[in-house]
């Protein structure tokens, strides 16, 4: 029977969720659903001073959100436990004593003002800054000289000189490192909380991660990460470092180029499927020209070896275009609901309404569906019928209402839609049709005033799906309105 196979995602909760965080949960999610493994969400809060339980929450409910679910970690457990790295303090303190007395690692009493000074003193021959490995064969006088001063000890690992690491990375081939530009590093801090690369390889073993996908600024700390794995005689996973995220001008995604955490999007009403897929396009795609897929659909085709190694651009364009055709696709109640609090917040409704009310604020929202790329793009798209004050939208417009058959037109038109017994999409065409044909016109000669006068756009939403919104009475008030503002009489 092949390995199980074991991903996790391990962020740390130190600011709004990323959407790359997001995207690497997606590569690792797809990849466990596709081929059956575990996903494992480890949270990584040894930074003390910007972890918070809020960002943790933050991450939680928006993976829950995106429809990341995970098999083990933090909130559902698992054999592995604990999965907050701030529990598991006693565990990696067996693995540094072990390290300690093995003569693998040693404890180094320098202060960070003789690092920074090492530091400068390197930088200055051009050197590339490390530790220099001053600590490195102390004597029991000279420990006990730095224990009397009262110094706090980090750990550092002896890292053998003159090696080249190579990380056989799956996406991007292998990477060649030197040892000797890493220097002995600190794996326990002088406060006793285990730094990044030290902790995530206990956990990645003990956990029994196989794969290690994540982002590529990470691709500098895996070198590191093979040190430890060989320190400690652990069996070492594949690796996969996906590509960088730029913005449209080819500079690393940031705040400079939109919004980058996933908050800002679902607030602006971005919706799952669509970032979702979006997300999935950032450094990956499926076989074919196929853009717009479901998650079932990317769980099927999702593959590794379909993850790009040149960086990824956030195309915000590309992402309003693939949330609106997901949009287009959610029922009507789904459509609804992403409507409701952008509606309230534009004071069109309150939440409180029923009955006929309630059914007219329902059909006035469908008509934004095909419209609109995110929610917050709704109450602009029906602002129509809560206001019947609108200007011309130019000089084009005003002079439609000019034309000789427009007047014809417009009292034909009101007489008709007088005489309905009920005003919906189908009486209405007829309506408009029995006017053209009566008067053996064009249809743009029929529609386009009718437009006009009741929006002062010659562009908009289907004009027998408005009038019936607007009720006779708010159709008569707007045309004869827009008329009297042209100047033309009926
Ligand atoms: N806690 C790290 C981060 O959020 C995780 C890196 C990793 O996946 O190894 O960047």
């Amino acid at each position: 029977m092949s390995q199980e196979i074991r991903v996790r995602f391990a962020p740390s909760p130190t600011g709004p969720f990323h959407i790359g965080g997001a995207r690497s949960a997606l590569f690792n999610w797809l990849l466990a659903r596709k081929l059956g493994g575990k996903m494992v969400l480890r949270i990584e809060d040894t930074d003390r001073k910007r972890s918070t339980p809020e960002s943790e929450e933050n991450i939680k409910n928006s993976l829950r959100w995106l429809g990341m679910d995970w098999d083990e970690g933090v909130d559902v457990g698992g054999p592995y436990g604990p999965y907050r790295q701030m529990e598991r303090l006693d565990i990696y303190k067996k693995y540094t004593d072990q390290l300690l007395a093995e003569g693998k690692a040693y404890y180094c009493y320098c202060t960070p003002e003789e690092l920074e000074e090492e530091r400068q003193s390197l930088l200055k021959e051009g050197k590339m800054p490390r530790y220099m490995g001053k600590c490195r064969e102390l004597t029991p006088e000279q420990i006990a000289k730095y224990e009397a001063e009262g110094r706090k000890p980090s750990v550092r690992l002896r890292v053998p000189p003159n090696e080249k690491i190579v990380v056989h990375d799956l996406i991007r081939g292998d990477v060649e490192f030197d040892s000797n530009g890493i220097g002995d590093f600190v794996i326990v801090k002088s406060d006793g909380i285990p730094t990044y690369n030290y902790a995530v390889v206990i956990d990645d073993s003990l956990m029994h991660v196989t794969h290690v996908i994540r982002a590529e600024e990470h691709l500098s700390n895996t070198p590191r990460q093979l040190l430890v794995y060989d320190a400690l005689g652990f069996e070492k996973p594949v690796f996969g470092h996906v590509s960088l995220i730029l913005g449209t001008d080819h500079t690393k995604m940031s705040k400079r180029h939109g919004a980058t955490s996933l908050d800002a999007y679902r607030q602006k009403g971005y919706i799952p499927a669509g970032l979702n897929n979006f997300l999935a396009l950032l450094g990956w795609a499926p076989p074919g020209e196929k853009e717009i897929f479901t998650m079932a659909e990317a769980i099927q085709e999702f593959s590794l070896d379909r993850v790009a190694k040149n960086p990824a651009v956030f195309d915000f364009k590309k992402l309003d275009w693939i949330n609106g055709q997901h949009i287009r696709k959610m029922s009507a109640e789904a459509f609804w609901e992403l409507a409701v609090p952008f509606m309230k917040e534009a004071g069109y409704m309150t939440g409180d309404e029923d009955g006929a009310k309630l059914e007219w604020l329902k059909k006035v929202v469908a008509t934004a569906q095909t419209q609109i790329d995110y929610g917050a793009q709704i109450p602009e798209k029906v602002s129509m019928y809560f206001s019947d004050d609108f200007e011309f939208e130019n000089e084009e417009a005003a002079a439609v209402l000019k034309e000789e058959t427009a007047p014809m037109v417009m009292k034909a038109l009101l007489e008709e839609l007088k005489a309905l017994p009920e005003l919906n999409r189908d009486t209405v065409k007829a309506a408009f049709k029995k006017v053209q044909k009566a008067n053996k016109l064009k249809g743009q000669q029929v529609y386009m005033p009718i437009r006009v006068t009741l929006t002062g756009n010659q562009h908009g939403p289907e004009l027998a799906e408005m009038i019936p919104l607007f009720g006779l009475e708010r159709t008569e008030k707007r045309i004869l309105k827009s008329l009297e503002k042209a100047g033309v009489s009926l």
